[in-house]
């Protein structure tokens, strides 16, 4: 039995290969956000990377969302001893997203301006990819968040086109649940920096996350989370619906 340092690179790796995500000459930004996702997607990509004959440039970037003091310090610490060449970008975007004068859930105002930083660094870094460090878990977690209060079915794409082809986001982790992904984060021993948000452990995400949680604990032979990540490969197109 390979140990999980192994099972999380070969599944990344499987994962690059099967969606082409990542090509000889790529310029790849890869978003870390001092939690332990990205930080391992980071190192991952850096293994990949030296193991790989494919020659290609990383550059981690890190939007500081102004939400914990000192945090993009410690951020900056750990993208120094990583060894990557890295950016940082202050905003205010806490700010913002808890603007009592805001119209909008506070996640979306986030996540939006959060993506218009991630495209303007990428732009400016002549990056062809994008790299975040969204697991198993994101993907099935934002299809239900899709259903349930945007009323669409639409997932979180391993490879996705942006700006008409110039430029791809890439998801490598999209096949490892996220307790792998920890675990592996905790084996080769990265640090998390903590993120304080009034959101965390309240938003729609979480309570998805308890939901699916719940329904795994009550179903101990089906595995729920795979089951519903399975089935955007299983879509029955006869059954699709007309608005009326
Ligand atoms: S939980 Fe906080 S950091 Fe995450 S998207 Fe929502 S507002 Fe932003």
């Amino acid at each position: 039995m390979p140990g999980v340092v192994r099972t999380v690179q070969r599944a990344m790796g499987k994962a690059i290969r099967d969606f082409q995500m990542i090509e000889e000459g790529d310029r790849v930004l890869v978003c870390v956000s001092g939690g332990a996702d990205s930080l391992a997607l980071l190192r991952l990509l850096q293994e990949y990377r030296e193991h790989q004959r494919t020659d290609f440039f990383l550059v981690a970037g890190y939007v500081d969302l102004g939400f914990s003091p000192g945090a993009a310090e410690k951020v900056e610490a750990l993208l120094r001893d990583s060894g990557a060449p890295f950016r940082i970008v202050h905003t205010a975007i806490a700010e913002m997203a808890f603007d009592p004068r805001a119209t909008k859930n506070p996640c979306f105002i986030c996540s939006h301006h959060r993506r218009h930083k991630i495209y303007t660094l990428a732009h400016a870094e002549r990056c062809t990819k994008i790299a975040i460090g969204h697991h198993k878990d994101d993907i099935v977690e934002t299809l239900l968040l899709n259903i349930l209060y945007s009323r669409k079915i639409e997932a979180m794409r391993m490879r996705q086109e942006v700006f008409r082809g110039s430029m791809h986001v890439i998801r490598p982790l999209g096949y490892i649940e996220e307790s792998l992904v920890k675990r592996y984060a905790r084996n080769v021993g990265l640090e998390a920096v903590p993120r304080m948000c009034r959101m965390d452990g309240n938003s729609r995400r979480d309570k998805i996350k308890r939901l699916i949680h719940e329904l795994q604990a009550d179903e101990k032979n089906a595995n729920i989370r795979s089951n519903i990540f399975r089935a955007l490969y299983n879509v029955n197109v006869e059954f699709e619906y007309k608005e009326k």
